[in-house]
């Protein structure tokens, strides 16, 4: 079961657009599909349902938006961890091409929704950029561009250090490259923009109400919540990705969920916002322990990156990335800091998103490593008309078995010595 960390504190819960009600579920009802995790994955499935004709009630445990949906970057970047010649070399042949036209159109999905449905997003579709902290790193990200470029992104192109310097307003990357797919978004404003979409659509959402329980009942399931109150549906998608718990045996154990964390300053002086990402752009860099910084529609720079596994106890927790803003903005570096927040991201062995099917009628989505602003709406999209298609082609990525992670008991022994290992290999600085 998802933990009660407060949404209060991030920037998002304090800026967004206001959510549309939605009260527990209080009487039991009977639908085609029954979705548990109100994140992008589930909202979209929901949404994308809906508006087929299917009868939908999506179960969450706090409030659309609760989890990493609402406390993310709000970086939209198209593609997933590896390169589309990469997944084509994974998957050959037919299946390879679709993935890679798949990962290359997730930032679409999300412009195409809030524009479609008139959300209360602020938003700036400028592209991201990725810095690169090493020469290695300069290699490969010159090569990801060609890539893309190959594949028909206009625009994407490899950044020399100097274009770099102008257009993030460091000189502290050696390299970089440019996608202009990607953009920014409010993030919380957008799962909120989802719920209202999906209830507009005809699906019922119900807050507050945590599926404590699920079976099997004859042909079709039947999802309980923390109250009391079930759920019976044909078909039951899982969607709690980082927030996973106890309600699927061995699902909370076929990923790890560390934090990631993040600040946003006051908003900025606008002479010193200018010489921040000046034209508009988002960035995250090539570390293994990424840095993700941006500013917001309000002039706030948010800096993002590693922090302790266990949930944050004081303001020292973030201390490493206010360090960060002054290395690499030090007009920024006196800057107050206005919000400090985290959210749990799943992380896969193979560092791919995981669908699973243990059993008929159940369809799990898990494993957003990270990048799930474009993925998992697009994953929402897939999977709803994997479920009204019955199609598998319809699924971006094989259907798995599920597996636990090894040595998922030692997780935070284990997650330790790769920070440190990682932080020693990307130059100590975050
Ligand atoms: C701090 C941070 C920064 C990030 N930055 C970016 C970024 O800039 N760009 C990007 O693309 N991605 C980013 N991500 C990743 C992205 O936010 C996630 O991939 C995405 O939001 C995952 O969506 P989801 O729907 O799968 O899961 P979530 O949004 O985590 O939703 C899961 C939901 O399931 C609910 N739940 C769990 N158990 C139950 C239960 N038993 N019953 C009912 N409900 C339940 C939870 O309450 C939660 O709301 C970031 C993530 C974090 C945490």
């Amino acid at each position: 079961m998802a933990t009660a960390f407060p949404l209060e504190p991030s920037l998002w819960a304090a800026t967004a657009a206001p959510a549309l009600p939605t009260p527990p579920l209080a009487a039991d009802v009977s639908v085609d599909v029954c979705i548990v995790g109100g994140g992008f994955a589930g909202l979209s499935t929901a949404l994308h349902l809906a508006e087929q004709g299917t009868k939908v009630a999506l179960l969450e445990a706090f409030e659309p938006g609760w989890g990493g949906s609402g406390r993310n970057g709000g970086q939209v970047i198209p593609g997933l961890k590896y390169d589309p010649d990469e997944l084509q070399t994974m998957f050959p042949g037919a299946f390879g091409e679709r993935l890679a036209k798949f990962a290359g159109s997730t930032a679409d999905s999300v412009f195409d929704l809030i524009k479609k449905h008139s959300m209360d997003v602020p938003l700036a579709r400028n592209g991201w950029i990725q810095g690169a902290h090493t020469a290695a790193g300069v290699a490969l990200v010159t090569q990801r561009a060609e890539q893309w470029a190959k594949r028909g992104v206009p625009g994407a192109r490899a950044l020399t250090a100097s274009e770099v310097a102008t257009l993030l307003g460091t000189d502290k990357y050696l390299g970089g490259w440019l996608d202009p797919r990607g953009g920014g978004i409010q993030p919380l404003s957008y799962a909120r923009g989802l719920a209202r979409a999906a209830v507009g659509a005809g699906a019922g959402i119900y807050g507050h109400s945590p599926a404590s329980a699920m079976k099997r009942d004859g042909s079709r399931w039947k999802v309980t919540t923390a109250q009391g109150a079930s759920v019976t549906a044909d078909r039951v998608v899982l969607c709690t990705n980082g927030y996973s718990g106890a309600l699927w045996p061995g699902l909370e154990r076929s990923v790890i969920a560390p934090n990631s964390f993040q600040v946003a300053t006051e908003p900025l002086p606008e002479d010193v916002a200018r010489t921040i990402l000046p034209q508009g752009h988002v960035s995250s860099d090539t570390r293994q322990l990424l840095l993700y910084f941006r500013l917001d529609h309000q002039r706030r720079l948010m800096m993002g990156g590693r922090g302790p596994f266990r949930e944050p106890t004081s303001p020292e927790d973030w201390g490493h990335l206010e360090r960060v803003i002054g290395h690499l903005f030090p007009a920024a570096a006196k800057a107050p800091i206005a919000f400090r927040w985290c959210g749990r991201v799943a992380i896969t062995r193979e560092f791919l998103p995981h669908l699973h099917e243990p059993e008929a009628g159940l369809l799990i989505n898990i494993g957003c490593m990270g990048r799930g602003v474009g993925l998992q709406t697009a994953m929402g999209r897939t999977m709803a008309e994997y479920i009204q298609s019955g199609k598998s082609d319809s699924l971006p990525l094989p259907v798995t078995g599920l597996k636990g992670f090894p040595l998922h008991k030692f997780r935070r022994l284990y997650l330790s010595a790769i920070i440190a290992w990682y932080r020693m290999n990307d130059g100590g600085l975050a």
